[in-house]
């Protein structure tokens, strides 16, 4: 399969140039030529099949004419070794909960895929190790650092601010070690991925070593977060609701969401998605007025939701051939303050004794709102409540229990380089790698 660029001026990929690379060199972002559509047959059949079986034929429409069938196999059933529970949280509405991974939060599903099939190009071509650079707020570092941990022929950089992460996520990266090093820089995150921004562009560092990003432009990790849509539905199948499904992400960059949408042009059966927005409401400025006005990012309490001009709004635009009217009938938007957020986070606790995030609770508040009494909603709960753990226990007055499995990464050694937000440093940091 070839992936052509969504600004149109540069060649067509193969996917293994397009996972490489990220972005393509007109700087637009990759896209399948053809997205297939899966038989009636499988739709029907979903209902009873594994979360993996599920995975894997979503994967083989995707990545089978590049990928032996074997290997994407191994691949999917190794990414997806934990559960993904589609739990009721009231009457119509259903929480996919996605935080069950190593890092929990939905990242983890695309940054294993994405290093499992960068791993498997790199090691079928006997190709120069490949450099990942990651800046991040929090939640990506953790998942990229911990899907790319001991992969083989690929070294990964996570750059985060200091003192501007949560103990929590900072010790998910920090402490990994192997093929994991953390840069601590003495700056803010806007600093962080301007310093990767500008270490792609630079001629020096690219001939002295190969360098790719993952964060969601990356066609390998933003395109298996599709695998959970198809068994959400399988799910709500298997509970005899198969009409006027609908399904609300909490949205940032938009590439969980575009996920989703492929799924549906390859013929899921849900009718309408909802992308829900915290105070970044650029999407929703979209929708109103058919203008896309990227803007700083503002700070809320769903702070993986703080993205002012989101990458994948060029996908989205580029599925629905610039439509803005075909985007709007199948997609709708909404966005709330804090206070909703808090608000709703409690009063879902309290009526339903379900704990959500601050980023689920703005997706379960945007189904209360808006689903109408012949559909059944699902939202996709990205991340567990205990990695905002400060956050939701001043919202609900109670102590939040961290899991096991996040509590172990507190015991772990801290180690990481420091350096300036100055380019040159970084570059001549890099430069010795
Ligand atoms: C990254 C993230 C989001 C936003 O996902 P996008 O794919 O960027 O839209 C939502 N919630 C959590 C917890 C996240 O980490």
């Amino acid at each position: 399969m070839k992936y052509y660029s969504t600004n149109g001026k540069s060649d067509r990929a193969t996917l293994q140039e397009a996972v490489v690379k990220g972005l393509a060199s007109d700087r637009g972002l990759f896209m399948p030529e053809v997205i297939k559509q899966l038989p009636a047959s499988f739709f029907e059949k979903m209902k009873d099949m594994s979360f993996q079986e599920i995975a894997y034929t979503v994967a083989d429409a995707f990545f089978g004419e590049d990928v032996d069938a074997e290997s994407l196999k191994k691949i999917v059933y190794e990414t997806l070794n934990f559960d993904v529970p589609l739990v009721p949280v009231n009457d119509n509405i259903y929480s996919l909960e996605l935080y069950h991974g190593p890092t929990l939060a939905f990242k983890d599903v695309g940054a294993r895929f994405m290093s499992r099939l960068l791993g498997y190009f790199i090691a079928k071509e006997n190709q120069k190790e490949v450099n990942v650079l990651v800046a991040t707020s929090g939640d990506t570092g953790s998942a990229v650092a911990n899907g790319f941990l001991g992969v083989k022929g690929i070294r990964v950089f996570v750059l985060y601010p200091k003192g501007k992460v949560s103990p929590i996520q900072e010790c998910q990266f920090t402490t990994l070690g192997q093929n994991i090093t953390a840069l601590e820089i003495d700056g803010v995150f806007d600093d962080c991925q301007a310093l990767v921004k500008s270490a792609f562009m630079d001629a020096d560092l690219n001939n002295h070593m190969k360098l790719t990003s993952a964060n969601s432009i990356n066609v390998a990790r933003f395109l298996p977060q599709a695998f959970y849509y198809f068994y959400a539905v399988s799910q709500l199948h298997k509970l005899g609701k198969k009409d006027n499904i609908v399904i609300c992400v909490p949205s940032g960059n938009f590439g969980n969401i575009t996920a989703g949408l492929f799924g549906k042009k390859m013929g899921l059966p849900v009718s309408r998605f909802i992308a829900a927005n915290n105070k970044n409401d650029i999407f929703y400025q979209y929708l109103l007025t058919g203008k896309y006005s990227p803007k700083a990012s503002i700070q809320t309490i769903a702070n993986a939701m703080d993205v002012g001009d989101p990458s994948n709004f060029a996908r989205v635009l580029d599925l629905y051939k610039g439509s803005h009217e075909a985007i709007k009938s199948e997609i709708s938007g909404c966005t709330y303050t804090d206070e909703q957020i808090k608000d709703t986070l409690k009063e879902c606790y309290q009526k339903n004794d379900y704990l959500l995030d601050p980023h689920g609770a703005v997706a379960y508040r945007a189904l209360c709102e808006h689903l109408k009494g012949n559909e059944v909603g699902v939202f996709l709960e990205t991340a567990h409540p205990a990695k905002f753990k400060d956050t939701v226990e001043n919202i609900i007055g109670e102590e939040v229990v961290v899991p096991q499995k996040l509590q172990e990464f507190m015991k772990g050694k801290k180690q990481s380089v420091e350096l300036s937000k100055d380019f040159d440093a970084f570059k001549a940091y890099l430069m010795t790698k």
